[in-house]
């Protein structure tokens, strides 16, 4: 059982914001900035190096790069914003299906944690 595969699959509901073939994008349940988006590919992978292992992980990740760029420009984060992966355990995943977090609408420190 995978809480984003479910989501992708509609068993569970979602405040989406963009949708294509290869990518989901809706907004993170507990959101630590006025835009927090989780990014997801359709396929489930674990994290960024499954994804980097599999033949058509290129084609996803490419996905939501483009992605990405769409939601950031909707949500008007012209000035920047940042884009966080948790990957395992140490890295702070909890949820084991990759996804890339879109973090604006307010003014980042140079700090990364
Ligand atoms: P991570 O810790 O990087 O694996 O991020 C998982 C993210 O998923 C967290 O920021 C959670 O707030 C978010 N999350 C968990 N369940 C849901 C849900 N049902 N809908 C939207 N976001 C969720
Ligand atoms: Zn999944």
């Amino acid at each position: 059982m995978c809480l984003f595969c479910d989501i992708i699959e509609g068993k569970i509901p979602s405040n989406k914001v963009y949708e294509d073939e290869n990518v989901l994008c809706f907004r993170d349940i507990n959101p630590v900035a006025p835009t927090h988006v989780l990014v997801v590919p359709k396929k489930h992978f674990d994290n960024i190096i499954d994804i980097s292992a599999k033949d058509d992980g290129a084609k996803y990740l490419d996905a939501c790069a483009k992605a990405i760029a769409t939601v950031a420009k909707a949500e008007g984060l012209g000035t920047g914003f940042r884009v966080i992966n948790n990957c395992g355990e140490d890295g702070g995943q909890t949820v084991n299906h990759l996804h890339f977090h879109l973090i604006g609408g307010l003014k980042l420190t140079e700090k990364i944690i």
